[in-house]
């Protein structure tokens, strides 16, 4: 899709050397071209297999630690539920190579709320729908693509699970990294940085949470006894941007 935010330039670097040549390719006018095929590094159908094969291992490998992360404050199955959910992503992904990055998404959005019982399993499920509508028939994501992806995941978090921002829930790591991509975004600071400061910011959320008192989901019944606990689902919602920024930053 290339709409107007779309082609908001996308510098490699911060030098300014870069910077002036692309401000300067900017104001060539009609029938120059915005950007140096280098400047342009969007992400590919083949950066999202990667992330989400990705996604997968770091998930697998953080089973126990998001699970012990469940058991003061839940169930003691957040590390299951995502390790389950995410294999089966991963026995799906060679059968969504080649199609386009909406479908992938949407792939992997019927897989976990078919796979996963939790309450995580209808939240990331409808998170990964919802990014997969708005990146319907997309083969490359720029900047722009990305701040619509995360927007559509959390309103589908935030629709599914009515949790607002302060709830200790997966929603306070979602929304700073939402804020972060979008400043990032109106800097035109590259796609690079863009997902390593939504990452960041997922990464602070998720320590926020600890002092919360938890309103929302399995957490809520223990009341006051929530408080101090870092919770599972925001953990787990940096884990996945983390490796977004690690595999397509
Ligand atoms: P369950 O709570 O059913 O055992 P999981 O343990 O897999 O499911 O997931 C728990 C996580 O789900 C929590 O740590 C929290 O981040 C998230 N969660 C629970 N309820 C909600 C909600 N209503 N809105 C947003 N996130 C929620
Ligand atoms: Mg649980």
């Amino acid at each position: 899709m290339l709409d107007g935010r779309t082609l908001a330039p996308i510098r490699l670097g911060n030098d300014a050397a870069a910077s002036t040549a692309t401000q300067s390719a900017e104001t060539q006018g009609e029938g120059s071209p915005l950007h140096t095929a280098e400047e342009i590094m969007p992400i590919t159908t083949e950066d999202t297999l990667r992330w989400l094969h990705q996604v997968a291992v770091v998930l697998h490998e953080n089973r126990e630690f998001l699970t012990q992360l469940d058991s003061p404050i839940g169930d003691a199955d957040h590390g299951i539920n995502m390790d389950r959910g995410f294999q089966a992503v991963l026995d799906k992904l060679p059968t969504v190579a080649g199609m386009d990055i909406g479908s992938i998404l949407k792939t992997v959005g019927t897989t976990l709320v078919s796979t996963v019982g939790g309450a995580s399993g209808p939240l990331y499920g409808t998170a990964f729908l919802r990014a997969g509508m708005v990146n319907a028939g997309k083969h490359e994501l720029y900047e722009a693509d990305v701040v619509d992806m995360l927007e559509a995941a959390l309103e589908g978090i935030k629709a599914r699970g009515k949790a607002v921002p302060g709830e200790k829930t997966m929603v306070d790591a979602l929304s700073p990294a939402l804020l972060a991509a979008k400043e990032a975004e109106a800097q035109h600071l590259g796609l690079s940085q863009l997902l390593r400061r939504a990452s960041d910011a997922a990464e602070k959320g998720m320590k926020s949470t600890i002092p919360l008192l938890a309103t929302k989901g399995r957490a809520s019944y223990l009341g006051e006894r929530s408080i101090g606990h870092q919770d599972p689902g925001a953990t787990s919602s940096w884990l996945i941007l983390k490796t977004l920024a690690d595999t397509c930053g």
